[in-house]
């Protein structure tokens, strides 16, 4: 079966590519991201809730029966976000549900799909000026710029509107990039090339205070964030004045919640909780660092990371775009990602267990 090897070896080698993106927290963070490969009417994308990171450890790719799902994003049926239903039982052998994301992969007609959250992009992809800042930038590719629009069948129709340009690379409004190829060696290749092409130093940013964190996490239900990188949110000065414009992607939404919680001037952990009424899964405090509720997933701290190192590389004079209040709502009362979370939950219990 010289045939079926083929697409098996080619599977192989996404997976490799996926653990790689996976493995690089400016491309991908926590189970953020996903790469999918095209078999005849078979869409083979990463499982939803899963980490790119694992693709080499465990089984993440679910297979997609494709010409069904694209007939729901056609006919504007709800159904187009349940990709589920669409999944080939009989291939599907770890019995997960495919990407919320699967529609962005199977209205591309190339057979290799990569969508990151690559912080260059979204650098870019969170500003209003978006188009001129990367025009340029990607000169002789064909690309597109998609507004933002709630990942689903909102983002699916909004790609739908490009189709007939037939793009490579697509940029997507304060969310990430897409690019696609039609083997896994051009895809990565592509991959590489916008990332580089999109490419901003970042600000370096004051050291933490890590003795007044301490300090302040002392006793509360608070832990330090488990990369030192997330700290710069909160010490950069311009990175905080962002950070308090709101939420700048659907992913920060998701495991940090709405916006970022900044401890105003004297106040302590339990201050800012009895401000909020609440505890929220992190606080930053402005000049020293950042602490993270102790019950906090693995995709929050790297949530955490991913917010620093966006912030770095937007300039203070940016013209940002931050999620409107129904776009939060959207996000968060939304049944495919209750799931998404509910297993980020489970698999953080495992760990803790
Ligand atoms: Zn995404």
């Amino acid at each position: 079966m010289p045939e079926a090897a083929g697409w098996q070896a080619e599977l192989e080698q996404l997976k490799a590519v996926s653990a790689r993106i996976g493995g690089d927290p400016l491309l991908t963070q926590g189970a953020g991201g996903n790469t999918s490969l095209k078999v005849g009417g078979t869409l083979w994308i990463k499982a939803s809730g899963t980490w790119l990171a694992h693709a080499l450890e465990r089984d993440i790719m679910v297979p997609v029966e494709m010409a069904p799902l694209i007939a729901a994003v056609e006919a504007i049926d709800p159904a187009a976000e349940q990709a589920h239903q669409f999944t080939i039982a009989a291939l599907n052998s770890s019995g997960l549900r495919p990407s919320i994301e699967t529609t962005v992969h199977a209205l591309m007609p190339q057979r290799v799909v990569l969508h990151v959250h690559c912080v260059d992009t979204i650098a870019q992809a969170v500003r209003d000026d978006c188009v001129q800042q990367v025009g340029p930038r990607l000169a002789g590719l064909n690309w597109a710029c998609v507004p933002y629009a709630r990942p689903g069948l909102p983002l699916a129709l909004a790609i739908s509107e490009h189709r007939g340009q037939r793009p490579d690379v697509l940029i997507l409004g304060n969310h990430g990039l897409v690019v696609a190829a039609d083997t896994v060696a051009g895809a990565e290749a592509l991959l590489e090339d916008v990332k580089a092409r999109l490419r901003v130093a970042p600000r370096s940013a004051p050291a933490l205070d890590a003795a007044r964190l301490a300090q302040l996490a002392d006793g509360t239900n608070y832990r330090l964030p488990s990369a030192d990188a997330a700290h710069a949110a909160a010490t950069d000065p311009v990175s905080l004045d962002l950070a308090a414009k709101g939420s700048l992607y659907p992913d920060h939404v998701i495991f940090l919640g709405t916006g970022s919680v900044i401890a105003r001037d004297g106040e302590d952990v339990a201050a800012v909780v009895a401000r909020l009424g609440t505890s929220p899964v992190s606080i930053l405090f402005p000049g020293t660092g950042i602490l993270m509720r102790r019950d906090a997933t693995p995709g929050a701290d790297a949530m955490a990371r991913c917010l620093a190192d966006v912030l770095a590389r937007v300039p203070d004079n940016a013209p940002v775009r931050v999620l409107t209040p129904q776009e939060h709502l959207q996000l968060t009362d939304w049944d495919a990602e209750k799931y998404r979370q509910d297993l980020a939950r489970k698999a953080a219990a495992k760990k803790i267990a």
